[in-house]
């Protein structure tokens, strides 16, 4: 029986790849002349360095947007890999944990799963904001938009003019869980992003399958200005944990008592 695999590559631009891991999670990798720079590692289900090395043979350096399991999941596979040290906090190590990345590969329902194991030992390494990743020929810089998790980052490749966000402005936006910002901490580095898409920049998200556009991050900037307003005249419903409440995108899911935050 042929090996299953789990993940599925597309260009996205050029020597730049979405790799989709079941339909559930991306990673991307930015390949320059003398190295590739892997963004994220999904939730470790399969085999990503495999998919890696059909698409590169360079050295490939691991970066994460942040310690979420769906985005570290995957790290078993590599010897090193870097996060911003604001997510080396304990919460963070705990909800990276193997055994989440495979509790959510169980929710996915994914069939025959080949599962992550329950432990890795991978080196982990910071990153400061600001730091740049040299591939030869391809430079890309990190940029802290602390926020979905504290230490979240965004990537920047100013000559293609992409921007990789990770969970940062996704069009189902996560604010509610142990370890995310208020939303007043997020707008920070919100309003960066949305800037750069309206200067021309393509965002690449953690969960889309299509690129992110400027009309959707504004659409989420616009939801979390209602809540502010909303939060300070004290019209709020403090029973309310997402906005819009019924099921729709976009959506932001939040602690009523960290939007001022
Ligand atoms: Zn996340």
């Amino acid at each position: 029986m042929e090996k299953q695999s789990f993940h599925s590559a597309s260009l996205i631009s050029e020597n730049t790849w979405r790799i989709s891991e079941a339909g559930m999670v991306n990673c991307y990798l930015a390949i320059g002349t003398k190295k590739a720079l892997l963004i994220d590692t999904g939730c470790g289900l399969g085999n990503l360095k495999d998919a890696v090395s059909e698409i590169t043979s360079l050295p490939v350096e691991v970066v994460l947007t942040h310690m979420h399991p769906d985005h570290a999941g995957g790290i078993y596979h590599f010897t090193d890999y870097s996060v911003s040290k604001d997510d080396f906090d304990l919460t963070y190590s705990i909800f990276s944990l193997p055994i989440f990345s495979r509790v959510m590969i169980q929710g996915a329902k994914i069939k025959n799963p080949e599962m992550p194991p329950l432990f890795s030992h991978s080196n982990r390494h910071p990153i400061e904001n600001g730091q740049i990743f040299d591939l030869g020929d391809r430079v890309i810089q990190a940029m802290a938009v602390p926020g979905h998790t504290k230490g979240s980052m965004a990537f920047i490749d100013s000559f293609q003019k992409l921007i990789f966000t990770g969970d940062d402005c996704n069009p189902s936006l996560w604010m509610h869980l142990p370890g995310c910002t208020g939303l007043k901490t997020w707008q920070v580095g919100a309003r960066q992003i949305l800037n750069m898409l309206k200067l021309g920049y393509t965002g690449w998200d953690g969960h889309s399958n299509e690129a992110q556009t400027a009309s959707q991050v504004q659409r989420i900037w616009d939801l979390a200005e209602e809540l502010m307003a909303g939060a300070n005249n004290h019209t709020l419903d403090p029973k309310l944990s997402c906005i819009p409440s019924e099921d729709v995108l976009p959506q932001i899911r939040y602690s009523y008592k960290k939007i001022l935050k």
